[in-house]
């Protein structure tokens, strides 16, 4: 198989569909692979580190897509990548076309086969495409919520650790899942006093076992955020209801109640933020202040670190990426109901029926 991989092209995307280790594996299977000259920049790999794994460089986007059975990217493919798929060609990138009936259009006109990171499903019931940037998100929002805090920011001037003598900051994270496990990791680790809420008692015992008593645990009710934020240096809103909207869990008039400073970072903000007050920001601008609280809302949180995300996303879509062009997609999903999750488009048809049923298309 002819893998390409071509340079992201949406603004303020640094990261690349493969990795010089991917690269290498698929080279290693017998596969020619073609990299856009530049494709790897973003996340810090050189050309030469493609061609020591065996890729060839492709001067141009037109070459890669021209030559490609197989098309392996980060983001959805912009208007002009989209001219540029071909009948036959298999697409395997992140997709997310329920709110983009464009692109949906775009993909069946194109007869295009396209595969998308973010439905593809595995053994446990969970979304292993889409598990690596929570982690990463996850992990991130302390680090950043941390930097807010500070004087100079706007924040309340309070250390994550605290001093011997002086008590940790408070860090309230709502939603324990991918997100809320991985913030709660950090924040640990930088000393702050966490409690982690969640709708789930099960997620709730599962947190309680696996950070063995170094956070607390509290369901959450709307009685008990209301009390918590009320002496929380910093709260994290990571929670997730699959398909919808993110809940709305904290008022503007509730931040009259909060300790003036005090930083709200919503990593839930791709799915519209579970803050009242809460807008996406950008990298370039990521905080702003409501009623004395400054609120983070980046919604691509990953691309601020870009080579760790793409490295982490390589490892989790390489395997997927080596069964397609091993043994063609066809028998690559048939064998794999958990990659035949991720069809989205095949020959002219939209195959997602929820993608069907939120754009009012047949799937
Ligand atoms: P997840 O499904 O693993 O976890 C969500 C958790 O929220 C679950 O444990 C669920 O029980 C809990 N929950 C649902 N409703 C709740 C409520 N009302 N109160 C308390 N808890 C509730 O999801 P995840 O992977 O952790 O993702 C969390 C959010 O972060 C999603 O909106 C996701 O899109 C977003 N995200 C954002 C970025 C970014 O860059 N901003 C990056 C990755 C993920």
């Amino acid at each position: 198989t002819k893998i390409g991989c071509p340079t992201e092209i949406k603004p303020q995307e640094f990261r690349v569909g493969l990795t010089p280790a991917a690269a290498a594996e698929a080279h290693q299977h017998g596969h020619e692979v073609l990299v856009q000259a530049g494709a790897g920049l973003g996340a810090g790999f050189k050309d030469d580190d493609y061609i020591a794994a065996g890729a060839v460089i492709a001067p141009d986007a037109e070459t890669v897509f021209a030559h490609a059975d197989m098309i392996v990217k980060v983001k959805e493919p912009q208007a002009q990548e989209r001219a540029r798929l071909r009948q036959g060609q298999l697409l395997f990138t992140y997709l997310h076309l329920a709110p983009d009936p464009a692109q949906t259009r775009d993909l069946i006109d194109s007869g295009v086969t396209a595969i998308a990171y973010e439905t593809v499903t595995d053994a446990r019931g969970g979304l292993p495409l889409l598990a690596p940037m929570s982690e990463v998100a996850g992990r991130l929002a302390p680090q950043v919520g941390s930097w807010a805090l500070q004087k100079a920011n706007g924040g309340r001037g309070v250390l994550m650790g605290g001093v011997p003598g002086v008590r940790p900051a408070n860090v309230v994270i709502i939603g324990g899942g991918v997100v809320g496990a991985a913030a709660a990791r950090v924040a640990v680790g930088m000393g702050a006093n966490v409690t982690v809420m969640d709708r789930s008692v099960p997620r709730l015992s599962y947190l309680d076992d696996v950070f063995m008593g170094r956070l607390t645990t509290q369901y959450a009710s709307a009685a008990a955020t209301a009390e918590l934020i009320q002496t929380a240096d910093m709260v994290i809103g990571a929670v997730l209801v699959p398909g919808a909207a993110a809940p709305k869990l904290v008022t503007r008039a509730q931040l009259a109640t909060m300790p003036p400073g005090a930083v709200l970072v919503d990593v839930a903000i791709d799915q519209g933020g579970c803050f009242e007050t809460s807008h996406a920001t950008t990298h370039h601008d990521p905080i702003y202040e409501v009623d004395g609280i400054i609120h983070y809302c980046v919604a691509n949180m990953p691309g601020a670190v870009a080579r760790t995300s793409t490295q982490a996303l390589g490892n989790a879509t390489m395997p997927f990426v080596l069964q397609l062009a091993d043994k063609g997609w066809r028998r690559a999903v048939e064998d794999n109901p958990h990659l035949r999750a991720g069809l989205a488009v095949h020959q002219g048809r939209l195959t997602s029926p929820p993608v069907g049923e939120a754009l009012g298309l047949v799937a």
